[in-house]
């Protein structure tokens, strides 16, 4: 082990209380405390931050951290300084005497790392601050934020490339979890580090399941997977449009479902304090649009659910991934239909941007739809969407995986939509939307049918052996295959030039059957639902022993007062999965809980008598005190059975 080795390992126990290196960690670290730049792709919960923190730690100076998200600074710095880290960050919410403060700090050579927005970095004040303090290491941020490919374009970022220019000798990081081959590169010329070396780590979340349902009754099938599957956990469902965010967080409250919204028409204000409440509270939902999420290093996010389609593949899997970072089981939840794939077509179609630009969007939108067709593992589709080589066996934590989706012969029915397309432009000169076609296949007379005379065309009543909802899925699935397409404002159907061959009968075409009853829950059973706030403790429990859930959330009560007395989300703490790691091992000393996992030297300290108190009145792991700890206790005890974890034999002590 090399002296630098040495001493990243022992910051790494020291300070984060965390035993090894994880993936590309290590070579990361060591790469920059040499003095070396480096290109950092790893996907969402990947551990990007410990690559520079480390070396900010370990080499003389102050770490510089370049970050858009102005927002979360001040909860970064916490964390930091709980850890016992001195973390500093200069951003416009802060006033004149508070900067003041933090630059003094920083020319004192007091601080291991200083936060700072881009835009900063065009202030000469700024530039010339930096030239007379002591720089360990830049480390840009969310760095796709300089590719105009990316969806998180901000100008301010392309200034960063004067950095190498100014202090060529401070080693520069670029750090991002969009991974594909067009941003990295991008990326890599845009912030001029020709010489960087780059690490990829496998995008692979394993604890995420992914599941991509038929769209039905969208809110519905919300409510339903929520509290079938997770009751009283924190998630965020995405949707498309701020009105239907306003809609889908009403829906769930007024279901007993604690939900906020969170979109770019509410004011700066009402956002603040929605994305708060969700980094403070256990088990809020916050229901928004893509405008939300970027940097929200919550680490026991539950679940992520879509209830509209996301542009790219890229945009789905960043979103996603914000679900489960502390590595327990997460689920990734979308609902999908052929309106989502007409919209998203539609909105390609009238959107600004010239042909070029319509001609990347449709290419990120057929990379989706392949995604949401998929009869294959749907883990190894995306990690194949990133270069990167799957489990041919499939993954075993994926609806297609858990329940394979049938394929059926779609041939004729193929044929017959398409047929019915034609007949309409070659005998009518006229061109109408999948609702109409689908009402001329099953031969209803509705009053546009009638209007038109549709039902004199010899394809009406054609299609009687399939459902409404069957025939609609043919015709999404022929959009998706691009064997149809979409035109104009109203979403017309039309022909494509591969249309022609399913029309000669000279290609089959394969169809995915829709799955009756989807992909069950991650653990077997779906018991009784529930809802309300009774049940906002439940879910994180589900995966201990019973017997160890009262003092896994005797601790959780625990930690919600500390976090309230000093003002900081719950998981500055402690993660939920170092409680866990405590109930599980239950160590009887101080010392001994030193040896747990997010347990550093400055957390034993501060917290370590807190945490072993609350064991000691539990009275150990199968239990035995005649009063368990006041309140916290009594909100473990007392709190309903996880609907979704068979009913165990009542615990001696209750
Ligand atoms: P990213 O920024 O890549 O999304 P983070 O840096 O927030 O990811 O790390 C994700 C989670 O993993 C955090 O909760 C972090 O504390 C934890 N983590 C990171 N590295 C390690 C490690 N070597 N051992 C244990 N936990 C780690
Ligand atoms: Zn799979």
């Amino acid at each position: 082990m090399t002296v630098t080795q040495g001493e990243a390992l022992a910051a790494l126990h020291r300070v984060f209380g965390y035993e090894a290196f994880r993936g590309e960690q290590e070579a990361v670290i060591e790469h920059v405390v040499a003095g070396g730049d480096a290109v950092v792709l790893m996907p969402t919960g990947g551990g990007k931050s410990l690559c520079y923190q480390i070396p900010a730690l370990v080499r003389p100076g102050t770490g510089v951290v370049v970050s858009p998200l102005i927002a979360l600074m001040q909860d970064q710095v916490d964390a930091l300084r709980a850890l016992g880290v001195r973390a500093g960050f200069m951003n416009s919410t802060q006033d004149f005497d508070e900067r003041r403060v933090v630059e003094a700090e920083f020319l004192a050579g007091e601080l291991d790392l200083l936060y700072l927005a881009p835009e900063r970095l065009r202030l000469d004040s700024t530039l010339d601050l930096l030239s007379r303090g002591k720089i360990s290491v830049f480390a840009i941020d969310e760095a796709h934020c300089v590719s105009q490919w990316g969806h998180d374009f901000r100008p301010d970022y392309l200034m960063l490339s004067l950095l190498g220019e100014r202090w060529p000798d401070v080693p520069r990081m670029a750090l991002t979890a969009t991974a594909t081959h067009a941003t990295h590169r991008e990326i890599t010329e845009r912030l001029n580090m020709p010489t960087a070396r780059h690490f990829v780590a496998s995008f692979d979340r394993p604890n995420i399941q992914y599941r991509i349902v038929p769209k039905a009754d969208p809110k519905k099938q919300l409510l339903g997977f929520l509290r079938e599957e997770h009751p009283g956990d924190a998630g965020i469902v995405y949707c498309l449009s701020r009105n239907s965010v306003e809609k889908t967080a009403e829906f769930l409250t007024r279901n007993g479902i604690e939900a906020v919204p969170y979109h770019a028409g509410l004011d700066a204000g009402t956002r603040a304090a929605h994305q708060a409440r969700f980094l403070r509270e256990d088990g809020l939902v916050v229901v928004a649009t893509i405008a939300f999420g970027m940097g929200i290093d919550k680490p026991d996010v539950r679940f992520v659910a879509h209830l509209d389609l996301p542009k790219s593949v890229e945009g789905y899997y960043q979103e996603t991934g914000r679900a489960g970072r502390d590595g327990l089981p997460s689920t990734a939840w979308m609902a999908y239909g052929l309106g989502d794939v007409i919209q998203q077509r539609k909105l390609i179609q009238s959107g600004e941007g010239d042909e070029s630009f319509r001609r990347r969007a449709n290419q990120h939108l057929d990379a989706m739809l392949a995604l949401c067709e998929t009869v294959q593992c749907r883990r190894g589709q995306l990690l194949a969407y990133f270069g990167q080589d799957p489990d041919p066996a499939g993954c075993g934590n994926c609806d297609t995986c858990l329940t394979p989706p049938e394929t059926w012969d779609g041939t004729i029915a193929a044929q017959k939509v398409l047929s019915t397309v034609v007949r309409l432009q070659r005998e009518r000169g006229q061109k109408f939307g999948a609702v109409q076609i689908v009402d001329i296949l099953l031969g209803r007379r509705t009053a546009k049918v009638i209007q038109f005379d549709h039902d004199q065309l010899s394809v009406f009543g054609i299609g009687e052996e399939l459902t409404e909802a069957e025939w609609r899925g043919v015709v999404r699935q022929l959009l998706a295959q691009g064997l149809l397409a979409v035109e104009g404002e109203y979403g017309t159907l039309v022909l494509t030039e591969a249309s022609g061959a399913v029309l000669r009968r000279e290609r089959e075409v394969p169809l995915r059957k829709e799955p009756e009853k989807p992909a069950a829950s991650r653990s077997g059973g779906s018991g009784p639902s529930g809802s309300g706030r009774g049940e906002r403790k439940a879910r994180a429990a589900a995966e201990l022993p019973a017997e160890l859930v009262p003092a896994f959330e005797a601790l959780r009560a625990w930690r919600a007062e500390q976090a309230r007395e000093q003002g900081v989300p719950a998981y500055v703490i402690f993660h939920d999965a170092t409680l866990r790691e405590i109930v599980t091992v239950w160590p009887a000393s101080v010392a001994e809980l030193g040896g747990i996992s997010g347990v550093g030297e400055k957390k034993l300290a501060t917290y370590g008598e807190g945490v072993v108190a609350v064991l000691g009145s539990l009275g150990g792991p199968s239990g035995g005190a005649a009063d368990p700890a006041g309140d916290a206790g009594a909100a473990g005890r007392d709190d309903r059975p996880d609907p979704d974890v068979e009913p165990e034999p009542e615990p001696d002590w209750a």
